[in-house]
């Protein structure tokens, strides 16, 4: 398609142009039925073939253990924020969370409505750009789970690893979700929101230890028990049944493309296209973050001032690269460079910047 324009924008974002003319050519009349998809019920055997395909090439994709649940979700990664804290935090335990950044705050914003948390780092005085490794991790006596956001979308910030402490791991996953493998004997629960790695905005995939049923007692809110989802496949009110439908093909896509060790592979190169143009600009072109633990998924880097940095988007936009603007609260450069971005797309963006910054310095 030659009018399609490399969007850089960090959710919902670009996906692969395969998935969206398949589901372009199904849309009136899935498969013959006379109807489209999402004008069936979600109870007909139609949409059960297609969220149980979803659900299995999720797991072998990243290869989840049969003893966690593959939950959909509607209230995006927010909603996991409270959810997790709400089914697992009680009178006597409480969380342990890595104060990351943008999302990391908002995570245990929530999550402090329903019991008692703590930073077990905290990455405030260093401006969010770096993270903790093992060793600097604080874990309090009565920990639950210890939370992370393995990606901050904003700050451009990534464990390269997951921690490894004695609590079970909760990780948002949202912004590097199918782009790396899971310990799946460090974590409890992982979730993100699908608009990224996955598909259109409207739910989250959340990725359940079964045994967590077993623990939670209190009365909660039907939609927000984890013991629902667990137990009814998704299907305890109308599922959010475009989103679902389309991640299937996403991750149909990722199959074919080489899964789950191919992508982080490719974001890796990627990545190093992106980083080692920053780091030959003699300055021009300047990342803020603590070098080893660069984001693969979102590159965040500052031009010399502000002009410079309207300018370069201005110019940009132009070319057909779209959707680079750091987010609002932080200002600068933001290359969002998810699954679906083609090394082309990479390619393209790194020339731009040579050229710019051969006219502008
Ligand atoms: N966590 C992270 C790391 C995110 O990047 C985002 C969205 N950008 C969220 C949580 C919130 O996701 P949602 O919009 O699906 O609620």
């Amino acid at each position: 398609m030659s009018n399609r324009k490399y969007n850089f924008c960090p959710g919902p974002c670009t996906l692969p142009v395969e998935v969206l003319e398949e589901t372009q050519s199904e849309l009136v009349d899935y498969h013959g039925s006379g109807m489209s998809l999402i004008e069936t019920s979600h109870r007909s055997d139609a949409f059960a073939d297609v969220h149980n395909e979803a659900v299995s090439l999720a797991r072998e994709l990243i290869s989840i253990p049969d003893d966690f649940a593959v939950c959909f979700v509607q209230g995006g990664a927010t909603l996991q924020f409270a959810m997790t804290a709400m089914n697992l935090l009680n009178s006597s335990n409480k969380g342990g969370y890595i104060n990351s950044g943008h999302w990391a705050k908002l995570a245990i914003n929530d999550a402090s409505v329903y019991g008692e948390v703590y930073k077990a780092w905290d990455g405030e005085a260093a401006n969010y750009t770096k993270l903790p490794g093992n060793g600097d991790i604080e874990i309090q006596s009565g920990t639950r789970y210890l939370h992370i956001t393995t990606n901050e979308t904003i700050g451009g910030v990534q464990f390269p690893e997951f921690p490894n402490v004695d609590v079970p791991l909760i990780a948002d996953m949202s912004s590097d979700y199918f782009s790396r493998m899971v310990p799946w004997d460090r974590v409890d629960i992982v979730y993100g929101g699908v608009q990224k790695n996955l598909g259109p905005s409207g739910m989250a995939m959340v990725i359940i230890r079964k045994s967590i049923a077993d623990e939670i007692s209190k009365k909660l809110p039907t939609y927000l028990d984890y013991r629902v989802h667990i137990s009814g496949n998704s299907l305890y009110n109308t599922p959010p049944v475009f989103s679902i439908y389309v991640t299937g093909k996403v991750l149909k896509w990722l199959k074919a493309n080489g899964g789950v060790k191919k992508m982080a592979e490719i974001a890796t190169e990627k990545s190093q296209v992106l980083y080692r143009a920053l780091d030959n600009s003699d300055g021009f072109y300047s990342s803020p973050v603590d070098v080893s633990h660069r984001s693969k998924m979102n590159v965040v880097f500052l031009l010399p001032n502000q002009e410079l940095e309207s300018k370069f988007l201005a110019e940009a936009q132009q070319e057909g690269l779209e959707n680079l603007a750091g987010h609002r609260s932080v200002g600068g450069i933001r290359a969002s460079i998810y699954n679906a971005m083609p090394f082309e797309g990479v390619e393209t963006l790194v020339s731009f910047m040579d050229e710019f910054r051969a006219a502008n310095t």
